[in-house]
């Protein structure tokens, strides 16, 4: 096995188009502007150079193209697996909730009102200037409300379905989307639709839904560090940040290469306050009617811009194994006419060969066969830039030699391996172990950089005051500093520098070294009162 630098075949530096960036004039990174340069825009354009998703007529509403649907279908897959191993069973309920419904419960109304998109017509007629407008005769006796979540319809659910404590726990997850009314948007962080799943479980006993919350937390750590490659912290919510109507809301926060948090799961312990407002009772061993202890828990397409914004680069997206939509490309390098069906064949036997390779526990290794009659420098830009992780090239000179020339995405575009064909399929596993680990690696190295434990005002105003006016987008990182638990406190931050206590991280951060000082006592960072253990302070998304 050698490696050869410079390759003959398609070599993007010596080609120059205006897909691809070449020598010369031209931007040495294939994304304009750079992450350094313009990090919105920089996550705008990776999403529509790898063709991942576009915005749609509908405001707020996003079309997800087929390679960014395969992340989502692949995350699915792996969660899918992981609800059902924990012992959840699938469901679906409807798209409307009558608006007495969200009225139940206090707190949730109020958190959710100002966003919710309301149906209050179930006709239309044609207007006056030929239009259509909704039929004033055909107006509904109660408006409906596009869900923003699920909770109060599967709490009326639960009534019926739980009687006894025989029917407990009762463990249950949908697969759907939801609305909720926007004003500012971004494709997959931010949009008025998006698609998730929610988790509702409920228990005989308070000490059984904390469990279950606890576990569902993990489970999305879990998915994050080993399928997404993005190391998380975990903890509760402080009071102001709480799901609306929930008891406890406890996140898992990763870091994105600006530095800033994104919340990228949450689970809810909402003790027994949506039992009450839905009716969820039942009678226990001796007989006594009582509440249930209920749960929920969900993870959006919003993991797919965490994805994004983790892990890609000024040339494009890079994709963790574990999820890409297909894991290789093949394609051919013709040099005449003669040796074309030689090529051809290679890369059926190739693939074939590949695709019966087993890759993880969810699938085999997936492979995309290129035979576009385009340049081979556009070619290889274009799957740089869609983040597959391994390229592969087939030229006579390969099919004469018996080898495949393999890239990955995660070194620069030059460099390539030359790998025997009877070797390729367990070299290509081997080469995606790899770069899942080394995406793990290096956003965990980010992160732990830039996470420090900060105790004074001053150090804490220039952790998060943008030190270069050239790139002000990027920012401190994650502070860990004493709060007295005041939320007067809390919001003077947050008012003063848009900073907010992410969570309170007392299960400790993986890795990082400022970790170990979590609890310690302290002073308050706004007020100086007393406080006895750091929280987890950031900008976020
Ligand atoms: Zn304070």
């Amino acid at each position: 096995m050698y490696r050869r630098e410079n390759g003959v075949y398609g070599d993007p530096e010596n080609r120059v188009s205006k897909n691809n960036p070449g020598k010369g004039s031209a931007p040495k990174a294939a994304i304009s502007p750079t992450r350094s340069e313009d990090y919105a825009k920089w996550y705008q354009e990776v999403v529509r150079a790898a063709d991942l998703a576009e915005t749609s007529p509908v405001r707020g509403c996003m079309v997800i193209k087929p390679w960014g649907y395969a992340i989502w279908e692949n995350i699915q897959r792996v969660l899918d697996r992981k609800f059902k191993d924990t012992g959840h069973k699938n469901a679906y309920f409807p798209l409307f909730i009558p608006k007495s419904f969200l009225e139940k419960e206090a707190e949730h109304v109020e958190g959710f009102a100002k966003e919710c998109a309301v149906v209050t017509h179930h006709r239309l007629i044609a207007g006056k200037d030929g239009g259509l407008i909704p039929d004033p005769d055909a107006e509904l006796e109660e408006p409906l409300i596009v869900r923003p979540t699920s909770e109060t319809i599967i709490g009326a659910a639960f009534a019926q379905w739980v009687q006894s404590y025989r029917d407990l726990p009762l463990l249950i997850n949908q697969w759907a989307n939801v609305v909720r009314w926007e004003l500012r948007t971004r494709l997959f962080l931010r949009t008025t639709e998006f698609l998730w799943q929610e988790g509702h479980t409920a228990h005989a006993t308070d000490t059984e839904a904390k469990e279950e919350t606890r576990q569902m937390l993990d489970v999305y750590a879990d998915f994050a560090e080993n399928y997404l490659a993005i190391p998380v912290v975990r903890g509760p919510k402080t009071d102001s940040e709480r799901f609306p109507g929930a008891v406890d809301t406890f996140a898992i926060e990763a870091m994105m290469q600006d530095r800033k948090a994104l919340q990228a799961g949450t689970s809810h312990f909402l003790g027994q306050n949506f039992a009450k407002a839905s009716g969820i009772q039942f009678l226990d061993a001796e007989g006594q009617q009582r509440h249930a202890w209920t749960t929920s828990w969900g993870v959006s397409t919003r993991l797919v811009g965490g994805l994004i914004m983790s892990h890609s680069d000024d040339d494009g997206l890079v994709l963790p194994p574990r999820l890409a939509p297909a894991h290789a490309v093949i394609w051919p390098v013709f040099r005449g006419d003669d040796t074309r069906p030689a090529i051809l064949e290679a890369i059926a036997q190739l693939a074939k060969s590949l695709r019966a390779e087993r890759f993880d526990e969810h699938r085999n290794v997936e492979v995309e066969t290129d035979l576009r009659d385009i340049g081979g420098g556009d070619k290889q830009w274009e799957w740089i830039k869609k983040g597959i992780p391994l390229r592969i090239e087939i030229g006579p000179r390969d099919v004469a030699s018996g080898t495949a020339m393999v890239s990955r995405r995660d070194r620069g575009p030059k460099e390539r391996e030359s790998v025997p064909f009877a070797d390729l399929p367990r070299r290509v596993t081997e080469l995606l172990t790899e770069i899942q680990a080394g995406l793990l690696e290096r956003a965990k190295r980010l992160r732990d950089e830039n996470t420090r434990a900060i105790d004074d005002r001053a150090s804490f105003d220039a952790f998060f005051t943008p030190k270069n006016e050239e790139k002000p987008e990027i920012h401190g990182g994650f502070a860990l500093s004493h709060w007295c638990g005041s939320p007067k406190c809390e919001a003077s931050i947050k008012e003063a520098l848009k900073v907010t206590i992410r969570c309170i991280p007392v299960f400790g951060i993986d890795g990082v070294s400022a970790a170990a000082r979590i609890e310690e006592e302290g002073s308050c960072i706004v007020c100086g009162g007393k406080s006895s253990r750091r929280v987890l302070f950031a900008k976020s998304y």
